[in-house]
């Protein structure tokens, strides 16, 4: 709830801003969470145990200092960044966009991207200051080739974000097509992959075909969302630029040291992510068993549904006590959707359940 700004504050604080809605995070407490695209598995315990003693040893005292270039090197090396080639680190991928656009804020720069997608992009612009084109998928949300080569043509984006696979709609774009636009493109491309862990291809081989892609991933879906790290790999002289925009200390000790635990213990997480993509299998042939439901193919660790009354299925699975997300409103393409973490076996049982009982 925010309350009325007195006036001689309220004339301090952008008009547009005052117009936004903060981020909002569902409340969730007692309740199965299926909402957010987190892992579900914790660490075992002892590698949790282990982690506390990591993370106990650590110097709070001191501003972040080598271990972040330690951080920088081991995930360069996990990510197999190519030569001539650098990655830098963000507070969660979220940091980056908006990195990105304060570094690209030159006159007229737009920002394109496909809708439905993930609402940082447009949200980064507008923060920004920049303009943001908004180009619909089609109505089996793949991407409009046409569609959005003409947007390309007409606003020259300074940024065109492509999320592989896509926030909601969990899938990968088509190779051709994203090939087309990314020679079309008269600025940067960045290949948000978030969940890669999850995908069954990756952009990371194509990269270096060209200067102007950049690739952006996180350890968030892999099982750290708690962590906040993300990282953006480009050209060591475009990275180079855009990293001056960065605050100096954006990572801290704890995420730093954290992040390099898991990449250590980065079988752990490889071994979730495959369960959870056996998982996903086992969903989408229970929800495509289940009448009246319409589920689409995932490469997410999410699968969008569509129900005959979102809203009333959202309530009753959440009176149920299973948490999900209700996007129908946020795109006229999402109309009666929700979109489905993948949970634990259990989880995805409940989830279930509330569903098939909530339609
Ligand atoms: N990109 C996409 C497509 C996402 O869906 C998300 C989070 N839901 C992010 C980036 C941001 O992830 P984080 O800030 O946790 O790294």
């Amino acid at each position: 709830m925010t309350a009325t700004l007195p006036p001689q504050l309220a004339r301090l604080i952008r008009q547009d801003v005052q117009g936004m809605h903060a981020y909002a995070v569902q409340p969730s407490a007692g309740l199965v969470k299926l909402d957010a695209m987190e892992n579900p598995h914790r660490l075992p315990a002892n590698l949790q145990q282990a982690l506390g003693a990591r993370l106990g040893a650590v110097a709070l005292n001191r501003y972040p200092g080598e271990r972040v270039d330690t951080l920088r090197a081991a995930l360069k090396a996990y990510a197999q960044v190519p030569d001539g080639y650098d990655l830098m680190l963000g507070n969660g991928s979220d940091e980056l966009i908006s990195l990105l656009a304060m570094a690209c804020d030159v006159p007229g720069a737009s920002i394109l991207a496909p809708l439905p997608g993930f609402v940082m992009y447009g949200m980064s612009a507008q923060l920004q200051g920049l303009k943001f084109v908004g180009v619909d998928l089609t109505p089996d949300f793949e991407l409009d080739e046409s569609a959005m080569l003409e947007a390309i043509a007409t606003h020259q984006p300074s940024i065109i974000y492509l999320a592989y696979p896509n926030n909601p709609t969990a899938n990968l774009w088509d190779d051709g097509v994203i090939e087309r636009i990314v020679e079309a493109a008269p600025g940067l491309v960045v290949m948000d992959e978030a969940y890669q862990p999850f995908a069954s291809r990756s952009y990371l081989d194509r990269l270096t075909r060209h200067p102007h892609v950049l690739l952006m991933r996180t350890l968030s879906k892999f099982g750290l969302a708690g962590v906040r790290l993300g990282y953006m790999v480009g050209p060591a002289a475009l990275i180079a630029q855009v990293d001056k925009v960065r605050p100096p200390y954006n990572v801290s000790v704890l995420n730093c040291e954290a992040a390099l635990f898991a990449l250590e213990h980065a079988d752990v997480f490889h071994q979730q992510a495959a369960e959870l993509r056996r998982e996903r299998a086992l969903l989408l042939d229970r929800l495509d068993a289940m009448p009246g439901v319409r589920a689409w193919r995932s490469d997410a660790n999410m699968i969008l549904v569509r129900v005959p009354e979102a809203a009333r299925s959202f309530e009753g699975m959440k009176a149920r006590g299973v948490l999900v997300k209700n996007v129908s409103r946020m795109h006229p393409l999402l109309a009666n959707c929700l979109r489905l973490t993948v949970g634990t076996t259990d989880e995805n049982a409940q989830m279930l359940a509330a569903l098939q009982a909530s339609l």
